[in-house]
């Protein structure tokens, strides 16, 4: 692509970090961390898939990184850097501003320093991959593989705040329309619990985020550790936007929403105050919602101990319905 190079050093070259090479060179370069372990994921974004021509760039920039640094708050991991891939049809440079300001003033909040990455030419929409790089200390990464019987289920933040906004951005549930304006920015700007989630490695053994729906996240769970579980369902943190809307319109929010980027956790029932405690110095909703159980299946109970209904499955980009 003519003048990729001038692009990158005008929206993609931050500081690196004190220890860090960063852009520029074959490779970047990382410190070692004393005591600690490296985790590494990646996410694809698709013009046409998870996101639309007309969308907000700067917004963009902040979901691309935002949505990987939920990866690392589930495992319990700090950032420390990332990646960028860029595939783009053509040079918009108020859309390339706007994007690397969204992006960049991220991954600065959250000390996610962008070390590197690719750009080039695409034959068909707009591509962004993103890499993120964080520690844990040795050892103490919060896997799916490793909840166990007895082990209390904790939600951070709320849920059903995104689902609502997608719903009524597609035109579902026209008579709720004017919530929209609301429960809008819960979606297009994700705010995962990065920093809590470097402390919860203490207290909690396994966990994920919620970018699929309560239920569907939490099965990945309970398989890679072969155990069940059980919710309560009126202890769920249901998204004060979602006050007062019909019963079954809340349920499908809460248990099918995805999109959350909240984490699900599970630590010992001796860790109950240390927990609440965390919540509170972060001023962070952290909630108590079951319980790892022995017996596999999962069980979402109302207050009187009747099972609710489970709403179709969460988003699965492979399912025909997705
Ligand atoms: P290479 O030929 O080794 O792939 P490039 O010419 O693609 O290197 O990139 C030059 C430098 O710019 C490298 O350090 C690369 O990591 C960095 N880079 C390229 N694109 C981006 C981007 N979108 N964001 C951050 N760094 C980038
Ligand atoms: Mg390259």
């Amino acid at each position: 692509m003519g003048g990729e190079f001038d692009l990158i050093a005008k929206y993609f070259s931050p500081a690196a970090p004190e220890g860090f090479l960063g852009v520029g060179d074959d490779c970047a370069i990382m410190p070692a961390r004393e005591g600690r372990q490296w985790v590494a994921s990646t996410d694809l974004l698709l013009q046409g898939r998870h996101f639309s021509d007309g969308d907000d760039p700067e917004a963009l920039g902040h979901k691309a990184l935002a949505v990987n640094v939920s990866d690392l708050a589930a495992m319990g991991a700090r950032p420390e850097a990332c990646l960028l891939g860029l595939a783009l049809p053509k040079v918009d440079e108020a859309w390339l501003r706007a994007f690397s300001s969204g992006f960049l003033d991220y991954a600065a909040q959250t000390g996610c320093a962008l070390v590197g990455g690719d750009t080039t030419r695409s034959a068909g929409g707009v591509q962004i991959s993103v890499t993120v790089l964080g520690t844990v200390p040795a050892g103490r990464a919060l896997r799916r593989d490793a909840a166990r019987a007895g082990d209390d289920i904790w939600v951070t933040g709320h849920l059903g705040g995104p689902h609502l906004a997608w719903q009524l951005s597609e035109g579902r549930w026209p008579e709720h329309a004017d919530r929209l304006a609301q429960v809008r920015p819960a979606l297009e700007r994700p705010m995962p619990p990065w920093q809590l989630a470097q402390e919860l490695p203490q207290w909690a053994h396994a966990g994920l985020d919620l970018s699929d729906g309560l239920p569907q996240d939490l099965g990945h769970v309970l398989r890679a550790s072969a155990c069940g579980a059980r919710l309560s369902y009126d202890d769920l943190p249901v998204s004060p936007a979602l006050a007062g809307l019909p019963a079954d319109v809340q349920r499908e929010c809460v248990l099918a929403g995805g999109e959350v980027y909240q984490l699900c956790f599970m630590a010992p029932a001796a860790h109950r105050d240390a927990i609440a405690e965390l919540g509170r110095r972060h001023g962070a909703r952290i909630t108590r919602v079951g319980q790892i159980t022995a017996e596999d299946g999962l069980r979402v109970l109302d207050g009187a101990g009747r099972p609710v209904a489970l709403p179709r499955r969460g988003y699965d980009h492979f399912s025909d319905e997705a």
